[in-house]
This record gives structure tokens, C-alpha cells and sequence, in this order.
């Protein structure tokens, strides 16, 4: 029996997390005094458990999120209007199996992107594929794709991701054709595959958002069948870290300045 072509042998077989750490674990499962059985089942673990990170590192990337926010990272005492129990129900990612539609809603600055952002990452861990895309570059990209002809590509290309994550619908105002190039996205996914959609805009000013009441309604149809609503209530949250630090002493300002802070 000839060991010196083990390393050799593991990367042949693609098993090079083992490889790389076969001295460490070994050594490790000798300190333990692990049986053969065990000390199989932990080098087993160890590749298994590379190649878990790198699927989720992969998916990550793939999703291309626009900055990293976690469900750990939200202060859940700071956004009393939402139920953590809720939040935590939506991680273990059943709408997205479902098919369901999630939408958060609210004023700026009180947490939608960041759970957006969070949640898009727990449904990447769960093994679904994710896409996060503004709002407007979502709408620009398919008005583009329709004036060359390449919408049907377009459209297949949103439609791909078992979780599209739109975000900021109501932040600008649409292009006339948006209504009818979003609604065609939303019927395209409908029933097969999730959205998450966050807007500062309840759903009843869509219309106004689409600048187009009719279909603005077959969008909300679509989308309210199977959803999640969560309206989110209160003050921004960077507003109030910059009041605790003292820069600012009286109430928020308006909506539309916030964002320039
Ligand atoms: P929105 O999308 O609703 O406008 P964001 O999610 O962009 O708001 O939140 C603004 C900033 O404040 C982000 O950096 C976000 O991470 C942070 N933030 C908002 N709410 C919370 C919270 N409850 N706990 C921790 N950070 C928060
Ligand atoms: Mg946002």
C-alpha cells in the first residue's frame, strides 16, 4: 500500500477541501482516537461542508446583492411595527418553495432593502437561486431589450432565478411602457417561481407608480394571489442613529431629502 499518491489520488476523485486539509484531519482524528467509520465520516464532513460554503458563496455572487445585510445585523427592537416570529418564519424560506410573492412596503430608510437584501441571502443558504435587481435597471434593461428586439431574452433572463428580488418600485417615476414590460415579467413568473417586491408607495398608488391604473391592477392581482404583505411603520433607522448621535435634534425631515443623508 503506497500512500505518497493519496494527494494525488483526492484531487483525481475532486475532493480537494480533503486533500488540502488530510494532514489537520487526520491528526485530529487521531487525537480523538476516532474509529475507522469515524474517522471516514469526518473527513467526509469536511468536503462536504467546503463544498456547501462554496455553493453558497456561488449563489451569493450570482445574485449579485447589491451590499451585504443580514437577518443578525437587523435590530429588531428599533422596528417595533414588525413581528421578528414573522421575519423568522419567512428565513426558513417556505414562500420561496411555494412560488409566493412578499412584499414590504414602507417609507424610506425603516428596513426594506436590508431585509430584502437578508432574506434573498437565507433563500440563496436554502439552496434556491436568487436574482436582487433595482427597480429602475429592471425596467430600463427590458425597455432597452424591447426597442432591439431581444425581449422574449429579457424577459427568460429575469424569469430564470427561482427568487427574483425587485427593489425601490415608487422611488421614480417609470417610463410609459414600464406598466406593460413589468406586467409581462409578473405574469411570466406567476405561479412558478417567487417575488419579492419593496416599495415606498402602498399598493394603492401602483397605479400612479405605473402611470397606468389598469395594469397596475393585473400586476397586483398577479402578484397578491399567492403573498406575504408587510407594511413597515416608523421612522428611518439611519434617520434615528444620526438623532442618537445628536446631529439632528428635531423630527425626521421629509421623505424625498432623506435619501441625500
Ligand atoms: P429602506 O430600503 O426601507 O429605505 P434600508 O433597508 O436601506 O431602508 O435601511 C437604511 C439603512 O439602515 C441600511 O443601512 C440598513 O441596514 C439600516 N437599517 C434599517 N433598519 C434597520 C434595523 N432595524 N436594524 C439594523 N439596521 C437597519
Ligand atoms: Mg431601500
Amino acid at each position: 500500500m503506497d500512500a505518497d499518491h493519496l494527494p494525488e489520488m483526492l484531487a483525481r476523485l475532486k475532493l480537494t477541501a480533503l486533500r488540502d486539509r488530510l494532514d489537520t484531519l487526520l491528526d485530529e482524528a487521531a487525537r480523538r482516537e476516532l474509529s475507522l467509520r469515524e474517522t471516514l465520516a469526518l473527513l467526509c464532513e469536511a468536503e462536504v461542508a467546503h463544498r456547501e460554503e462554496r455553493r453558497i458563496q456561488m449563489g451569493l455572487g450570482i445574485a449579485k446583492f447589491p451590499f451585504v445585510r443580514t437577518l443578525e445585523g437587523f435590530d429588531f427592537d428599533a422596528q417595533p411595527s414588525l413581528d421578528p416570529k414573522q421575519i423568522r418564519d419567512l428565513a426558513a424560506c417556505r414562500w420561496v418553495a411555494n412560488g409566493d410573492a412578499l412584499l414590504l412596503l414602507g417609507p424610506p430608510g425603516v428596513g426594506k432593502s436590508h431585509l430584502a437584501v437578508a432574506l434573498g441571502r437565507e433563500a440563496v443558504r436554502h439552496g434556491y437561486s436568487v436574482l436582487f435587481v433595482q427597480a429602475t435597471e429592471l425596467i430600463t434593461a427590458l425597455a432597452r431589450a424591447h426597442v432591439e428586439g431581444r425581449l422574449e431574452d429579457k424577459l427568460a433572463h429575469y424569469a430564470k432565478a427561482k427568487l427574483l428580488i425587485v427593489d425601490e418600485i415608487g422611488y421614480l417615476p417609470f417610463e410609459p411602457n414600464a406598466a406593460h414590460l413589468f406586467f409581462q415579467l409578473v405574469s411570466r413568473r406567476y405561479e412558478r417561481g417567487s417575488m419579492l417586491v419593496t416599495s415606498n408607495r402602498s399598493v394603492s398608488e401602483w397605479g400612479t407608480v405605473f402611470g397606468d391604473p389598469v395594469v397596475a391592477t393585473a400586476i397586483l392581482d398577479r402578484l397578491l394571489h399567492h403573498s406575504h404583505v408587510i407594511t413597515i411603520r416608523g421612522d428611518s433607522y439611519r434617520l434615528r442613529e444620526k438623532r442618537r448621535a445628536g446631529l439632528l435634534k428635531t423630527n425626521p425631515a421629509p421623505a424625498v431629502t432623506e435619501n441625500t443623508l
